[in-house]
């Protein structure tokens, strides 16, 4: 017997069993059960007797005889009621299920050790479910003040599964594998760092000897879970340097020189120009970037941002950000559009709103590489968006995106792409034999309509499926040409002929496309509309035949662009390590000179006329104010309502012409949002009333109020984020939160917390006490929350002594190849097969 056998292997565990355990606890092999750990132990050399009994006693364990048992009728079934006495009294135990076969087994006049969780009912206490066993069998076992507790479902107790039982099961399964448990640190490493061995760490944390023996089992558990992690975040890092190609931005050119020399309005912050040059290394170093840049509210991101788009378009590439949301796309269209003045490199904005006719002029430009910069939306990410040659992507405000969205970035380069030199000859030769053709060629292309039609969609849904058997992408480049999908493997092109396919000269047309994709190399396939819609399968099976006749070629891979994606929600250490070790990361720790620490208070709803002449005060000296209101999606009507109330009191107190009122939410229309928000910017308008949407990168530096209405329901990052919206200017700027008098004590830890500090990152720790892992941005795809033992909170300084192991390991042993590093290698290479966790960009 191996630990990898089922758990039906175990003395006692039958099959039925064996489900239970499968699907209640998710073990299914004994290695799932030896690393099943307790919770939490208990003291079963402790007894008490009945008149000791309490209300505050929790699990008790008592030694007397059922004295009688009695089956009561219930509705459906029967309960079994055994009384159970010692000299100083007697309880009932209960049991609600299996009454028959618990009657049978019970004895009277044998003395019983029971243990279990009373039930208080009318002052009078039963047990529900005790664990029972003789005094004989108590007696006949080594019995200690630390008696593990195992996770359990109701499920389980009920079918049986008690702890004891489970216990029972842990017992004999070391019995028949102790001796086969082997150690997965290397001997150096358990020296090192003074840890208990495996045999002893699992024995300890399943039946403990002793208090220290057991914290010295946590201790290596909690270490060793943490230390393969560390070692596949860090290897994995490791391998994307050495492994994947990164396009080498090797000058500082001119529009960089020229920028900074001329266009720079400040001079950059101490960190943001060490942020800067630890971009330019990687960028310069010809392997693959993948950073991720935290830097509190208003540290100055943007301009980083901005400097290193332009190394890439002085290397001949092109940059995209993708901001979150329309207004933070839309100002950094606008703020970077006006940075650059003077310049002539070109910056294109694509969002959800923008036209037809401006997408397709945009396509165009990124495809012929006329465009520089496109700043955007999620609209970047769609398959039509393809660039000649991206080199850059930078995310803002990286966590309101999806790891799928952000890696669809990678692939925004043409992959086999024909040589320029190739595509210019073969074009030039039919441009001027096919004049005509080609001409009209073109012009469809330019033509070519936005809207995938719905023959394309229902053509992609199954291609989309099939992925396994052949990888078809859309909407992909090949020199100049677009075409609607291809197999890169099989050099396969299928195209669906449209609405420009109906005149004898469009004919025309796509046959020269044809005659040109054909010289690149690549086989068409030309589909009609009316076959996709008529018979869809056997279109499908058409083109199965087709693949399986074409030979496979090997596809290079595309370089992906250089990836930086920036956070101003600050992550503790020990999260990043655990969520993010894969990356690099950056931090602009410093602010920009001049700034005023934003000054917070918290005030209750009663105060909110002297808050409204604070407010008052402060517009009359020439500031804006922000007044936000919560907007939570489940009660979003009642939220819409108090919005619009206190936007009308608002009104009230801040009267025509005198002042002037924005007001901004997620229901309007964009390029209603935008024009108030563009008076707000403009101060035009004096206070600003808005949902949550106004959260994310918005900067107007004039305003230095920001009041938040209802505070307590607000996260914390929320609410820094949100205050990061002032203090941005010079002047002395004010956060008010306000909020009812009754408060839960985390709302209260929250305000307070937002009060006492403006840092970041201490109220990034905050948040993670408050919330657990579980919520913060990027753990879900980290696997941290999938840890058996060890706790990112908590264990913090495990998980720092485990990552400077890990990577003083890989630093000697990069492919943990070297003989000392056998046993590593072994769980490693288990730890790999079985999770394919962490995707290429996180
Ligand atoms: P965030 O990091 O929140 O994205 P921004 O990039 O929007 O911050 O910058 C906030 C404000 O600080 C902007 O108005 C910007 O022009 C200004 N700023 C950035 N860097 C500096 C600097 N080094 N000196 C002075 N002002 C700066
Ligand atoms: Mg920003």
């Amino acid at each position: 017997m191996n630990l990898n056998h089922p758990v039906t292997y175990i003395k006692g565990v039958s099959v039925a069993r064996a489900e239970l355990l499968y699907t209640e606890l998710g073990v299914r092999t004994c290695n799932d059960l030896l690393y099943l750990f307790p919770f939490r132990y208990i003291d079963k050399t402790q007894f008490y007797t009945i008149k000791e009994l309490s209300q505050n006693t929790a699990e008790v364990q008592v030694v007397g005889k059922i004295t009688s048992v009695k089956e009561v009728k219930q509705k459906r079934g029967s309960r079994l009621v055994a009384t159970f006495s010692d000299a100083t009294g007697s309880i009932d135990l209960v049991w609600f299920k299996g009454a028959k076969w618990i009657k049978d087994s019970l004895k009277t006049d044998v003395p019983y050790v029971i243990y279990g969780k009373l039930n208080w009912y009318n002052n009078v206490a039963n047990m529900p479910h005790p664990e029972m066993e003789t005094v004989k069998e108590y007696k006949s076992k080594l019995q200690t003040s630390m008696q593990p507790v195992y996770p359990s479902t109701e499920k389980l107790s009920n079918k049986g599964i008690s702890n004891k039982v489970l216990r029972g099961f842990i017992q004999n399964l070391f019995q028949q594998v102790f001796g086969q448990i082997e150690e997965s640190l290397p001997t150096y490493l358990i020296d090192e760092n003074q840890l208990l061995g495996k045999k002893d760490s699992l024995l300890n944390i399943h039946f403990p000897k002793s208090q220290e023996l057991l914290a010295k089992a946590q201790y290596r558990l909690k270490f060793e879970e943490l230390f393969f992690i560390q070692l596949q975040l860090l290897q994995k890092k490791l391998i994307r340097k050495s492994k994947i190609k990164g396009y080498v931005f090797e000058k500082v050119g001119e529009e960089f020189t020229n920028f900074y020399k001329n266009n720079l309005p400040f001079e950059l912050t101490n960190a943001q120009k060490r942020v800067l040059k630890e971009i330019r290394k990687d960028i310069g170093s010809g392997a693959h970037m993948n950073r991720l840049l935290q830097g509190d509210v208003g540290s100055g991101k943007t301009i980083v941002a901005l400097l290193t788009m332009l190394i890439a378009i002085d290397n001949g590439y092109q940059a995209t950000i993708m901001a979150p949301t329309e207004i933070l796309a839309t100002q950094h269209y606008h703020g970077i559009v006006e940075l650059l003045e003077g310049t002539t490199i070109k910056v294109e904005l694509l969002t959800g709103s923008s036209k037809i006719k401006k997408r397709r002029e945009i396509h165009t430009g990124l495809e012929n590489g006329s465009v520089h910069i496109l700043i955007g939306t999620h609209a970047i990410l769609e398959d039509k968006v393809q660039f000649k040659n991206l080199g850059i992507s930078i995310i803002d405000e990286q966590h309101r995106f999806g790891v799928a969205q952000r890696s669809k970035l990678w692939e925004k380069n043409p992959i086999t792409a024909i040589s320029e030199e190739k595509g210019k000859a073969v074009r030039e030769k039919y441009l001027e034999t096919h004049p005509s053709e080609y001409k009209l060629l073109k012009e469809i292309a330019l033509k070519r309509k936005n809207k995938t039609t719905k023959e394309e969609r229902a053509l992609w849904e199954v291609l989309s499926t099939k992925k396994n058997t052949f990888k078809f992408r859309r909407y992909y480049i090949i020199d100049e040409f677009m075409v609607d999908f291809i197999c890169l493997e099989k050099k396969l092109i299928v195209e669906v002929d449209g609405k420009y396919h109906v005149t004898p000269e469009q004919i025309e047309a796509a046959n020269l496309r044809t005659t040109i994709l054909n010289e690149f190399g690549y086989q068409i396939i030309r589909l009609s509309e009316k076959e996709i819609i008529e018979d869809l399968e056997s279109v499908i099976s058409k083109l199965e035949t087709s693949l399986k006749n074409l030979p496979s070629v090997r596809v290079d891979k595309s370089v992906p662009p250089h990836v930086l994606v920036m956070t101003a929600t600050p992550i503790p250490r020990t999260l990043a390590m655990s969520v993010y070790g894969d990356l690099d990361i950056s931090v602009i720790d410093e602010l920009p000179p001049g700034r005023k620490e934003i000054k917070t208070v918290h005030r209750y709803d009663s105060n909110r006329l002297s808050v409204f002449k604070f407010l008052k005060d402060e517009i009359n000296k020439g500031r804006q104010a922000y007044v936000v209101y919560p907007l939570i999606q489940e009660s979003e009507a009642m939220d819409y309502k108090d919005l619009m109330d206190g936007y009308e009191s608002i009104v009230r107190d801040f009267p025509s012409p005198k002042y002037q009122i924005s007001i901004v939410h997620g229901q309007m229309k964009p390029a209603d949002k935008e024009y108030e928000m563009n008076r707000f910017v403009k101060g035009e308008t004096q206070i600003m009333v808005a949902t949550t949407v106004i959260e994310v990168g918005v900067n107007v530096p004039n305003a230095s109020v920001m009041v938040i209405e209802s505070a307590e329901r607000f996260g914390l990052s929320q609410l820094h984020q949100l205050r990061g919206r002032v203090g941005r200017g010079a002047e002395q700027s004010y956060c008010i939160l306000l909020s009812s008098f009754k408060l839960s004590s985390d709302s209260k830890t929250r305000l307070q917390t937002m009060v006492e500090t403006t840092d970041g990152f201490k109220i990034a720790e905050v948040d993670l006490k408050l919330r657990g892992p579980g919520n913060i941005m990027g753990t879900q795809q980290s696997g941290v929350l999938n840890l058996k033992i060890a706790d990112v909170v908590k264990d913090g300084a495990i998980l720092h002594k485990a990552r400077q192991t890990a990577s003083r390991v890989l630093e000697e042993d990069a492919t943990i190849s070297k003989p000392k590093n056998a046993s590593l290698l072994k769980v490693y290479s288990q730890i790999q097969k079985k999770n394919g966790l962490w995707s290429n960009i996180s």
